[in-house]
């Protein structure tokens, strides 16, 4: 009763009272780790995605033959990418190791049981200039000749090098930038870069209170078309909290009109991939 007083107040109809989107999701930053597949086999991770009404997903794993395990058990619509990382070592030196760039040659040739990998990633850059190193650099390059998305958690000013690589190219900004860039810096790489999608795990400043701020809701209504959501699964117990962390999505996508929240729910990623329209939810 006290929010229905304080709505009116508002001056808004209780319309505007959001409910939750209740439509097909997709997880556009899903890690299948060596040290999750023990308590979580992919029959465990598929029963979780499909009580989330998660239909598809971006898959990659260290090392990489999680996601070939799991991309068999999935089906079509989940999407395989490299993982640029053997071990936890390569995490800080992959940038300069011609060894990475002949393992991803390796995978592209050999592709995985749910076709070809579609990207590269995801990767980390801890020091911007680091985006251009050798590998770092002939990466881009292939991912753009080869018409790959790269999954990648940098800085801003490591997305303006690595896309000065190659203008163009097709990245997915993992967490759009989790040192909360301001959001003018995210519209101008918007406005520069054409290839360039933000995911929205971890983000810095986009809701308070379970609310979204009112400048992530006008940078998410003017650039819908460009935006993807992700569990961000790096670490084991990140699997248990799988459905909680997509009823929060659902939450604030419920805050936006319908037709956004399904562009950033599902409909970027069906579009970016090639993906089929998604079974119903089931509810
Ligand atoms: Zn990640």
């Amino acid at each position: 009763m006290l929010k229905r007083r304080a709505l009116l107040l508002a001056g808004l109809p209780l319309s505007a009272q959001a409910s939750a989107y209740a439509g097909p999701l997709f997880d556009a930053h899903l890690h299948y780790n060596d040290d999750a597949q023990q308590p979580h086999p992919p029959a465990d991770v598929l029963a979780r995605m499909a009580r989330a009404g998660v239909h598809g997903a971006l898959v990659n794993s260290r090392p990489n033959d999680g996601t070939l395990r799991l991309v068999a058990e999935g089906g079509a619509q989940w999407v395989p990418f490299i993982r640029l990382y053997r071990n936890r070592a390569d995490y800080s030196g992959w940038f300069a190791d011609d060894s990475i760039r002949r393992m991803v040659l390796a995978h592209l040739a050999e592709g995985s049981p749910a076709g070809p990998f579609r990207g590269l990633g995801e990767f980390h850059l801890y020091d911007s200039a680091n985006a251009d190193g050798p590998t770092a650099v002939a990466l881009m390059k292939l991912a753009r000749e080869r018409g790959l998305t790269v999954l990648a958690h940098v800085d801003a000013a490591a997305v303006d090098r690595l896309l000065a690589h190659a203008p163009g190219a097709s990245m997915i900004w993992a967490h759009t930038g989790i040192a909360g860039e301001p959001v003018a810096r995210v519209r101008e790489l918007f406005a520069k870069h054409a290839g360039l999608r933000g995911e929205l795990s971890y983000r810095p400043g986009l809701t308070q209170d379970r609310r979204l701020t009112p400048e992530w809701r006008a940078l998410l209504e003017g650039h819908a078309q460009r935006f993807l959501i992700g569990s961000d699964t790096w670490v084991t117990p990140r699997w248990q909290h799988y459905e909680a962390l997509f009823a929060e999505y659902r939450h604030w996508l419920g805050q936006l009109p319908t037709e956004l929240a399904q562009r950033i729910a599902w409909g970027n990623a069906a579009e970016l991939f090639g993906l089929k329209a998604a079974r119903p939810s089931p509810q």
